[in-house]
């Protein structure tokens, strides 16, 4: 049976990590699953509060397991920055794999308390769900950014990692290294890249020896995230080059088809423009493969 433990620690012996990718739809969905099913890859849907609300917590919980189950393959899904108990509750009794628990804009203390607590009642719903705590600041929102945020300051320390991973009990790690949730419009164009503070993850990931996250991965220098896995990340999220993807794609598809209403003759556009942004990134952190 696939779990995704088993599957985070494979990539981990091999040396690789796995993608996590955001989703809101169906065209998302497909576009993942497909790049994920070409590379024979294990893969992480990630669904955020709003795009859990959008496509429905046990609605996305159904699809995925579908997908697992006639396929046979390495597919889980992950509640992406939860920020109440109440909703990780749901996410937990829906048959999420994983769920980001994420107080960080708590003071740590304040956080520890509270994540401690999620992890015992989340764990008592179901038992092999996977909890990842997060700390310091990368920033909100998956979108594109006027201004580069200031991020030096809530960068994670080695040794808060290693008391906050002691103190709660989860079982992955999201550290801030230099990474943001979005894109700055120069990063979409191409112009710059995202870089990040690659000793810092190696001295977290000895200090705290649990799974690291990657959050805000869009935009990031290619070499930046290869030096990342081998310092110790083990998943990377990317969604902002999804969501530029999927417009692009719907655009096209839209223009060249000015008269029709047809959805699945315009949405294929879009899944194919995703799935462009999607097999680069799973190709990068598996290896290159
Ligand atoms: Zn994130």
């Amino acid at each position: 049976m696939h779990s995704l433990r088993h599957a985070l620690e494979q990539t981990h012996n091999n040396g690789v990590a796995i993608g996590h990718f955001n989703i809101a739809d169906s065209v998302l969905l497909k576009a993942v699953f497909a790049s994920a099913q070409e590379l024979s890859v294990p893969v992480l849907v990630g669904v955020s509060e709003g795009e859990r609300e959008f496509i429905g917590v046990r609605q996305i919980a159904a699809l995925v397991r579908s997908l697992r189950e006639e396929f046979d393959f390495p597919i889980f899904l992950n509640a992406d920055h939860t920020r109440s108990l109440p909703k990780a509750r749901a996410a937990a009794e829906a048959g999420f794999d994983a769920i980001v628990f994420d107080l960080s804009a708590l003071p740590f203390e304040e956080n520890v308390r509270q994540t401690k607590e999620a992890v015992e009642v989340l764990k008592t719903i179901k038992p092999s769900i996977l909890v990842e705590g997060e700390i310091g600041d990368i920033g909100t929102g998956s979108e594109i950014h006027e201004e580069a945020p200031d991020l030096l300051t809530g960068l994670t320390t080695p040794a808060e990692a290693k008391q906050y991973v002691e103190s709660t009990g989860i079982d992955i790690l999201a550290p801030a290294v230099g990474n943001m949730h979005g894109m700055l419009k120069s990063m979409v164009r191409g112009q710059t890249r995202k870089h990040l503070d690659i000793p810092r993850i190696a001295q977290i990931k000895s200090a705290a020896r649990v799974p690291l996250t990657l959050h805000g991965g869009s935009g990031t220098d290619d070499d930046d995230l290869r030096k990342a896995i081998s310092a110790g990340i083990n998943i990377v999220h990317i969604n902002t080059e999804l969501r530029v993807a999927w417009r692009r794609g719907l655009e096209e598809g839209l223009a060249k088809q000015p008269q029709k209403v047809v959805p699945y003759r315009i949405l294929p556009f879009a899944v194919e423009s995703v799935k462009q942004a999607v097999r680069p990134r799973l190709r990068l952190f598996n290896g290159d493969r």
